[in-house]
């Protein structure tokens, strides 16, 4: 028994073979003192003085390394929190280990945390408090920073065919520019930004954006939406570090010259048309009939037609009597004078009231749900 007695080598007293080891646990320096001994130098937590965190004062971005990571934090304390539990090394001796910690935000930059841990170690229970000052410092991510000093690689522009664009087309594209923008950052893509949005041009807006394919899709997406044609112009604006020719490109989204909701008349002697689509070619219902027009496929989506208005010009019109299948009698817009008119396939003969567009001295009765 007394050739496995072994005894502390610091303090000389015999070292209690139960604690000593576990079976298998290598035996290092340390695993022969005695309790008293081991405890006397022992730290469970190695904690550092201070941690830093940096975020971006603009957008609120993390920097992780040498990343900037959006983590949509409202405060920092988790960040902070994270800082330094990543900084703390807890005893590899230890087990059972838990710990909490209280964050008391001292002013503006600076989190201190009360961490408390415990853990077991020889079989004895431990605990152990430290206090962490976090130090939250303020810069600008290179994201905010391009954006600060303008940068963009392509601009989208909106046009349309031999017409400005209308301001209900330009708040819609803007809006689908400024989606599909939000998309890609909240899936994490911190390359996709607008630099910038003009609207000073009658023609339609300029939309500068951070990355050529961003330009490419949403000008695509646009003409998907209404219509038109995409054209590019690339431009060299320098070569990079390897001589590799860099372009920015500039992207055309021009939208036909007419949209659903313009009404139009081919002249042909079917009377006037409401378009209801300009993908590939002109397509609507004529006024007079409701039938189906399409404009023929070398016309595409200019045929010749004179413009006479849009749904938007229709006047809610009262009707005065259903004379046949083909006549209906509404009181004239302007005169309110009984007119009779053609009546179209659409018209609903219950309706009391419904949209007449006037063009010269002839009425039209409108869709009702183009209105
Ligand atoms: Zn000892
Ligand atoms: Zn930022």
């Amino acid at each position: 028994m007394s050739d496995s007695r072994e005894f502390c080598p610091r303090c000389g007293d015999p070292v209690d073979e139960r604690v000593e080891k576990r079976p298998g646990e290598p035996r290092d320096g340390s695993a022969v003192l005695c309790d008293r001994c081991y405890f006397a130098d022992f730290e469970l937590i190695d904690a550092p003085e201070r941690a830093h965190v940096t975020v971006c004062g603009r957008c609120g971005a993390v920097e992780r390394g040498n990343r900037w990571v959006d983590l949509g934090a409202v405060d920092y304390t988790d960040v902070a929190i994270e800082a330094v539990s990543e900084a703390l090394s807890i005893h590899i001796n230890a087990d059972d280990v838990e710990w909490g910690v209280e964050p008391e935000q001292v002013d503006e930059t600076t989190i201190r945390m009360h961490c408390t841990f415990s853990g077991v170690v020889r079989g004895t229970h431990l605990t152990e408090q430290v206090t962490v000052p976090v130090r939250i410092a303020k810069e600008v991510c290179d994201r905010c920073g391009r954006i600060a000093g303008g940068y963009f690689a392509s601009i989208l522009q909106l046009r349309a065919e031999d017409r400005p664009v209308r301001s209900d087309e330009a708040n819609k594209a803007i809006e689908m520019v400024e989606r599909y923008v939000a998309d890609r950052e909240q899936d994490g893509d911190r390359e996709a930004f607008i630099s910038s949005i003009d609207r000073s041009n009658e023609a339609g807006p300029n939309i500068k954006l951070s990355t050529n394919k961003l330009g490419q899709t949403l000008a695509n997406r646009i003409t998907d939406h209404f219509g038109g044609t995409v054209d590019d112009y690339p431009t060299l604006v320098t070569e990079d570090g390897d001589g590799n020719e860099v372009y920015r490109v500039t992207f055309v989204a021009r939208l036909p010259k007419y949209t659903p909701g313009d009404v139009v008349d081919p002249e042909d002697d079917d009377g006037p048309v409401v378009v209801t689509s300009a993908h590939g070619r002109l397509k609507g219902t004529r006024l007079r009939s409701g039938q189906r027009y399409e404009a023929s496929h070398e016309d595409g989506t200019t045929p010749e037609v004179q413009k006479l208005g849009r749904i938007e010009d229709a006047e809610p019109t009262t009707v005065v009597t259903v004379e046949d299948d083909h006549a209906v009698q509404i009181l004239d817009p302007e005169t309110y004078e009984a007119k009779t008119v053609s009546r179209p396939a659409f018209f609903n003969p219950k309706a009391e009231v419904v949209p007449v567009l006037k063009d010269g001295i002839e009425c039209y009765i409108l869709p009702e749900e183009s209105v």
